[in-house]
């Protein structure tokens, strides 16, 4: 279903769906997913139409969930447009939001035969990730696989890179869903296979590995 010229409510399933991102405003890729308690939402986005898709979406009025995958305003901006029942975020989103939980280790939550399971990302883009996987099909990530902009150029942390290889290869969905990226999907195998290419590109003593 297209809402305007440029944001669109694509179904995964028949309980997934995902509203595409934006670059003006800037919002990220929101994913809506019909639980039996509630309605989930990997990240709220930006876009000022995204509340009134969420309650088109969620037709029967249950109670949403948000899970933020980092604090960046393209991924939280609705955070005060929607009405939450439990929000999910790292540490350092929590100082943005001032809103519901800090989640610091894996959390398995089946709400009504739909499986989640959100989990601690060490990412170079963003300290305090999180990502989500969805009937082990889908693993939800925002923009935790990017690099960070540091003296005016992209890099990743040597040892947070690792550390996520290793988080990443222990994931069960096939299907990784990378932020304001089309396609919205990419086979885990070539996710990793383009992670461990950059971290073999690391020089002895440099904790910073250039993106390129
Ligand atoms: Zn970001």
């Amino acid at each position: 279903m297209i809402y305007n010229n440029n944001l669109e409510l694509i179904k995964l399933n028949n309980h997934i769906s995902y509203i595409t991102s934006t670059d003006v405003p800037l919002s990220a890729n929101v994913v809506l997913v019909n639980g039996n308690d509630h309605v989930w939402m990997f990240d709220v986005g930006n876009h000022p139409d995204i509340p009134e898709i969420v309650n088109e979406f969620n037709r029967d009025g249950k109670k949403v969930n948000a899970v933020l995958s980092h604090f960046h305003p393209d991924h939280i901006g609705n955070i005060q447009k929607i009405k939450f029942d439990k929000v999910y975020q790292g540490r350092l989103t929590f100082k943005h939001t001032g809103l519901g939980d800090i989640t610091e280790s894996d959390i398995y939550i089946d709400d009504g035969g739909v499986r989640l399971h959100i989990f601690p990302l060490p990412s170079s883009h963003s300290k305090g990730s999180l990502a989500m996987e969805a009937d082990e099909t889908y693993c939800f990530l925002g923009d935790g696989i990017y690099a960070m902009e540091r003296l005016e150029e992209k890099v990743y942390n040597a040892g947070l890179l690792k550390e996520e290889i290793n988080v990443l290869n222990t994931v069960k969905a096939d299907n990784f869903c990378l932020s304001h990226r089309e396609p919205f999907i990419t086979p885990k195998e070539i996710v990793i296979r383009h992670l461990e290419k950059i971290y073999g590109r690391r020089s002895k003593n440099e904790a910073y590995i250039k993106d390129c």
